[in-house]
């Protein structure tokens, strides 16, 4: 293996929301669109790492330098894409010398030697969201761009020398100043499963909305609660709720609603 100025892997430090995540099979409100040739969307990534690219592929672009994915299918793959991929590269059928990869338990071999390697489904950081394949990587003027530049967007290699397309964004915890910068410009925040929805909040949460604080006091005040005024909500707080609201003939749960504000004197 020769010895490349782009040798520069860099272990994954995964977003926290991707942990349990099923590789292939990521919910929609952690994709975004992928920024492609001039600002237009190819593909989709894991947000933060569709954050990353972009604010990369601008500072590229301020250099001169054009930054876009191979193609949709080199951002975000499925696993279904992923296997499609795969089974046109890969068969069961020996073939000696040839590459090979384990999927399903099997092993399977590589086609031809000119085809690139794929990873087996499942396995690929583009399964993740985190991959993007850049286009024509391996020219000089990009390629060194690249590697001046690439760690501080939070990318790194990871299949060197075979693969200096294959960029994958390493910092899902750490935030690169560069990329929390471009965030910051561009409104980007950490997504929501759903539209937030603050009425169907948990009661302690819709406590806390109101004002856990004035809550505690004023259940203090009249003998039901003996815990801490900090604000913070606790299982002491609801039993003190529930409590409270058996002693007023209320259903003896411990949601706060409008009649045990009255009653406590709360807005
Ligand atoms: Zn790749």
């Amino acid at each position: 293996m020769s010895k490349v100025m782009w040798d520069i892997v860099v272990p994954v430090k995964l977003p926290p929301d991707l942990k349990g995540v099923k590789p292939g099979e990521l919910p929609g409100h952690l994709l975004r669109p992928a920024r492609g040739e001039g600002g237009k969307p190819c593909g989709q990534l894991h947000w933060l790492a569709a954050a990353a690219w972009a604010a990369m592929c601008e500072a590229a672009e301020k250099d001169g330098i054009t930054l876009k994915p191979v193609s949709s299918g080199d951002t975000y793959r499925t696993i279904k894409m992923q296997l499609t991929a795969f089974l046109s590269r890969y068969q069961k059928e020996p073939i000696p010398g040839a590459q090979t990869r384990t999927y399903e338990g099997v092993k399977w071999y590589k086609k031809s030697p000119k085809l690139a390697s794929l990873a087996a489904p499942g396995t690929s950081q583009h399964n993740l969201g985190i991959a993007v394949d850049v286009h024509t990587a391996g020219e000089a003027k990009r390629l060194t761009w690249l590697v001046a530049n690439v760690r501080r967007f939070g990318f790194s290699w990871e299949v060197v020398p075979e693969e200096p397309w294959h960029l994958r964004f390493t910092e899902g915890v750490d935030v690169p100043a560069d990329v929390k910068t471009y965030m910051e410009k561009n409104g980007i925040q950490v997504p929501s499963p759903s539209p937030v929805n603050l009425n169907v909040a948990s009661p302690i949460a819709a406590a806390k909305k109101d004002g856990t604080k004035e809550l505690q006091e004023a259940l203090k005040s009249k003998g039901f609660y003996n815990g801490e005024v900090d604000g913070a909500a606790s299982a002491a707080l609801d039993e003190a709720v529930k409590a409270f609201k058996v002693a007023n003939k209320l259903k003896g749960d411990a949601i706060v609603g409008p009649k045990v504000k009255e009653l406590l004197g709360l807005k």
